[in-house]
């Protein structure tokens, strides 16, 4: 490829480029009114944190372990395990 092809299609990209940029900007402006009507959602959701108390101290503070000692069965020979919750203030263990 020769110089003069290689910047005709460098000015053909650009000018592609700016048109996805036009269209992106269209579109944040919607994405941005979306995003105010979620945000009173609640959001409290922190994924692999658990909502279990603590059966002794009470605290909500369990962690989730993996139970090697227990193996709930195989997936395509490999051992799939229980899991156990782990109190971060006691250390006490409970089923999941
Ligand atoms: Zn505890």
């Amino acid at each position: 490829m020769n110089k003069h092809a290689i910047l005709a299609k460098l000015a053909e990209i650009e000018s592609s480029i700016k048109e996805i940029r036009d269209i992106l900007h269209e579109e944040a402006s919607d994405e941005q009114e979306l995003q105010a009507e979620s945000a009173d959602d609640g959001g409290e959701d922190k994924g692999d944190s658990t909502r279990i108390a603590c059966p002794k101290c009470g605290s909500l503070k369990i962690i989730k372990h993996v139970d090697k000692a227990k193996v709930l069965y195989y997936h395509q020979g490999a051992p799939i395990y229980a899991k156990k919750g782990v109190c971060s203030q006691c250390g006490t263990e409970m089923p999941l």
